[in-house]
């Protein structure tokens, strides 16, 4: 099995070599990843200015430029032959609820889903670092039963979320649907030192709601959240409600 390994924190990050050391015990791995930070960049692509990539020492791709830029560059220039899989994370940080319409690392899974290539994103709730590197038997393990299947679902993208426990405390696996985030006080106003107010994105209290079957009480109950993902955001729901407007101009 081919696989191409990415994530939004740039190629430094514990999360990309524990994620790369446990898919290679399924395949082969090559890294295409960002040189810097790239959280919270969610799907977007760099079309105003030359992208480039070098190479590491070991074998990795990096590229000044998105996930999603990674996914697109390593498919279309980089790798000789087209993964069988594309894995994004391990990201230093939860990808919950409304988090997967801003997180990087979701969406370079989304690119390669529309890509037609099996993704899954995977995300590490607690705090990142010397917690995150105990975690490779459990990805692996992950990423075993995900990927074993014989047909992976079309237009579908898996979004793991690991729990802030020790691996060997995980209580298990759970399918789920996406919850709701809330963020209070998350806007920090202050001045510069010449005086002028400048606003600050970020922080703040987070307070998560969700059925027993959200990603997010999977996670508080110390499980391994597993959500599939479709990418047609179209609510079906109301389309015949909709209809019944008869909207004309
Ligand atoms: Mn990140």
């Amino acid at each position: 099995m081919k696989i191409l390994c990415t994530n939004d924190d740039g190629y430094l990050a514990t999360g990309l070599s524990v994620l790369s050391r446990a898919a290679s015990e399924l395949g082969s791995v090559t890294v295409v990843a960002p040189d810097r930070e790239q959280s919270a960049t969610s799907h977007a692509l760099t079309l105003h200015h030359p992208l480039r990539a070098r190479r590491t020492p070991d074998g990795a791709f990096v590229v000044d430029g998105t996930p999603t830029d990674c996914v697109i560059l390593a498919l279309n220039e980089l790798l000789p032959e087209r993964p069988d899989v594309v894995l994004s994370g391990v990201n230093h940080g939860p990808n919950m609820g409304e988090d997967v319409l801003y997180s990087g690392t979701v969406a370079a899974a989304m690119e390669a889903t529309v890509l037609g290539i099996p993704a899954v994103a995977l995300s590490y709730v607690g705090s990142a670092g010397e917690e995150l590197e105990g975690w490779e038997p459990v990805v692996r393990r992950v990423l075993e039963s995900l990927l074993g299947r014989d047909r992976f679902p079309a237009d579908t993208l898996f979004n793991v979320n690991l729990p802030a426990v020790a691996p060997d405390e995980v209580r298990g696996m759970r399918v789920t649907k996406l919850g709701r985030r809330r963020y209070a006080d998350s806007i920090t106003r202050a001045h510069d030192p010449s005086g002028r107010e400048y606003y600050w994105i970020g922080g703040g209290d987070v307070t998560w709601r969700g059925p027993a079957d959200s990603d997010f009480q999977a996670i508080r109950e110390g499980f391994v959240s597993v959500t599939p993902l479709h990418l047609d955001l179209t609510n079906y729901q109301l389309l015949e409600e909709i209809r019944a407007w008869n909207l004309a101009l």
